[in-house]
């Protein structure tokens, strides 16, 4: 057996997963009896499994979570309010299909975000193509692709997602220019894509958000129609520990 030609072909044909562990496993197949299509139903299914796993990798790094925040880490006995049954539906993503949204509408560190990162991931390991932005850097990087012509690019990029995550909407109010490019954004994925947002102010006090009545009602309407809102109104988890030494 000449190795070298071994390793030059499956480089040739960056199958860089068997070229490591290809002589290893003749040796177990050897020990083990195993045929030698069972021998190559190995090697490839450990490159296919590489394959899978780097293609999730990169879906996960484009996405740019801010923390890797999983579903299995959430208590959902800490904030009993929340739907359980249905955050897990969600979570098999058939609502990206149809284009619904989520909005997690409550006050700060009732894990909103943890839950909008959790289906985020999910959707990257079923190799849907996601991007979690902060309202602030969605609506600044809107204004700035404006400003240089390239808007529209901007827009159709933003529209190939399956999945984009706004978090923290109505933190910090829009100026008039961003709220109604905004504004496009939303109507543009209306029942084409879906939106997660997360929000610290009730729906009532959108127009604040958006220093416009008219304009917070418009995204609202279109962001509302197929979606599944979260009230959640429970106690913060950050304050979980306080609570434990006060007790
Ligand atoms: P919000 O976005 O509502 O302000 P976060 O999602 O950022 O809150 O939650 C604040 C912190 O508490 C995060 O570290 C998050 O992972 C954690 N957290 C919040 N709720 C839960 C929960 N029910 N179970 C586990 N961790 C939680
Ligand atoms: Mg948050």
């Amino acid at each position: 057996m000449k190795p070298n030609a071994i390793e030059e072909h499956l480089k040739t044909l960056s199958l860089h997963r068997i070229a490591e562990i290809y002589i290893e496993e003749a040796e177990n197949a050897a020990k083990a009896k195993r045929s030698f299509q069972d021998y190559l139903l190995r090697l490839l299914e450990a490159q296919v499994i590489n394959k899978t796993e780097r293609s999730v990798n990169r879906k996960m790094q484009v996405a740019a979570f801010p923390h890797l925040k999983r579903l299995e880490e959430f208590d959902f006995s800490y904030q009993p309010k929340i739907n359980e049954k249905l955050i897990r539906e969600l979570a098999s993503l058939e609502f990206l299909q149809a284009a619904k949204n989520i909005l997690f509408i409550g006050p700060p560190g009732v894990g909103k975000t943890h839950l909008a990162i959790s289906i985020g991931i999910k959707a990257c390991q079923a190799g849907k193509r996601v991007i979690f932005y902060s309202a602030e850097k969605l609506t600044d990087e809107l204004a700035a692709a404006e400003v240089s012509g390239m808007l529209n690019k901007k827009l159709d990029t933003l529209l190939r997602l399956d999945l984009l995550i706004i978090d923290e909407l109505g933190y910090l109010s829009l100026s008039n220019q961003t709220a109604k490019l905004f504004f496009q954004l939303i109507s543009k994925r209306y029942e084409k894509g879906s939106v997660i947002v997360t929000t610290n102010k009730p729906f009532e006090q959108w127009g604040e958000i958006f220093n416009d009545d008219v304009v917070a009602a418009a995204v609202l309407d279109r962001l509302l129609h197929h979606s599944y809102p979260f009230y959640i109104n429970g106690k913060s988890y950050r304050l979980k520990n306080i609570e434990n030494l006060k007790s």
